[in-house]
């Protein structure tokens, strides 16, 4: 399978507000959210992306959809800059690509029965006859385990529960028969009990159509379980990425390491594994430290981690890892 999403050195850098000392001096400051991020996604393949929040993987979904303009770097999807489509080319574009968001209570509108939401996409592309929009946005909660269909269409999203709100989000999203889904944290707030059905869920459309799916996380455990791929995040930067098997179960960077010494039960083998603490809390991506990002906060930082930067590097069959302990001399 060819890759179907391809993100090469993106940047994305926010203005920020600035003091009156700065602005006499002349000086902009820069949120540097995403800061050089790389990696590919298959058709199929469902990829994790892991990090805390201030690490930069919200930023990375939203420039993928086209909700912030990166500063530098390019997006490609299916071989094609993102940047340079225009009108029936960019309109396709955004109809392949569908978010679902963390909070479903906020991105559902509260006053419009459930079913004319999922209908909506449909309406605006003005795809088929309004019987034929009806009987696919009934189709879509259906499929996504609101049954009967005819029942929960006319119903508001306060009538349902978080795990069910979820799902009208994920129908809505589908109606398009996206290829590319991006989920961003879609089960943080979903009753745990209902965590695991959406996982599910989502596997199963990925299974039955092909669909990718960029799944943004913090949640180490919920990786695990749906994805493919991990990529792990830090301070706008990929640490450490490769299949979630092999990440998980050979953790190489500290980084890695201290999160899933955080889950030792999560993989095989995770509990014999040394434990890996990092001092401090995460800086904030408005001063991210020289050098490697990490070292502040790293137990293994030497004089190099300070001075130098690690790149990203292969260090085994698709695993790769951006810390000097790694680096072949
Ligand atoms: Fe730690 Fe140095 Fe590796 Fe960064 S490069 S993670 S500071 S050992």
């Amino acid at each position: 399978t060819r890759e179907l999403l391809v993100v090469e050195d993106l940047r994305v850098y926010f203005p920020v507000r600035r003091t009156l000392g700065e602005i006499l001096r002349g000086r902009q400051r820069l949120l540097r959210a995403v800061d050089g991020v790389s990696f590919s996604l298959r058709s199929g393949e469902i990829m994790a992306l892991v990090g805390e929040s201030g690490s930069g993987k919200t930023t990375v979904a939203r420039a993928v959809v086209g909700l912030v303009k990166p500063t530098s770097g390019r997006i490609l999807f299916d071989g094609r800059d993102i940047s340079r489509l225009d009108g029936r080319e960019l309109r396709s574009y955004r109809r392949s690509v569908q978010m679902v968001f963390q909070d479903p209570s906020v991105s559902l509108n509260p006053r419009m029965k459930v079913g004319e939401q999922v209908k909506y996409p449909l309406d605006v592309n003005k795809v088929g006859s309004e019987d034929e929009r009806r009987e696919a946005a009934l189709k879509a909660l259906e499929r996504v385990g609101l049954v009967p269909p005819e029942d929960f269409y006319s119903r508001y999203p306060h009538q349902l529960s978080g795990g069910q709100r979820q799902r009208v989000a994920i129908a809505r999203a589908l109606v398009l028969n996206p290829r590319l889904l991006l989920a961003d944290e879609p089960i943080s707030n979903v009753d745990v009990s209902a965590r695991a059905q959406i996982l599910a869920l989502l596997k199963s459309l990925r299974d039955e159509r092909s669909l990718s799916i960029l799944y943004i996380t913090h949640d180490l455990s919920s990786a695990w379980a749906i994805a493919d791929s991990v990529a792990v995040m830090y301070l706008g930067k990929l640490v450490e990425a490769g299949p979630v098997q092999e990440v998980f179960s050979n953790p190489l960077h500290p980084y890695t390491k201290a999160l899933l010494s955080a889950v030792p039960s999560l993989t095989p083998g995770g509990a014999a594994r040394r434990r890996v603490t990092l001092k401090g809390e995460i800086p904030s991506p408005l001063n991210p430290p020289a050098g490697c990002r990490l070292h502040p906060r790293c137990p293994f930082a030497t004089e190099k981690c300070r001075a130098e930067e690690p790149a990203l590097a292969e260090a085994g069959k698709g695993h790769l890892v951006a810390c000097h302990l790694y680096a072949t001399p």
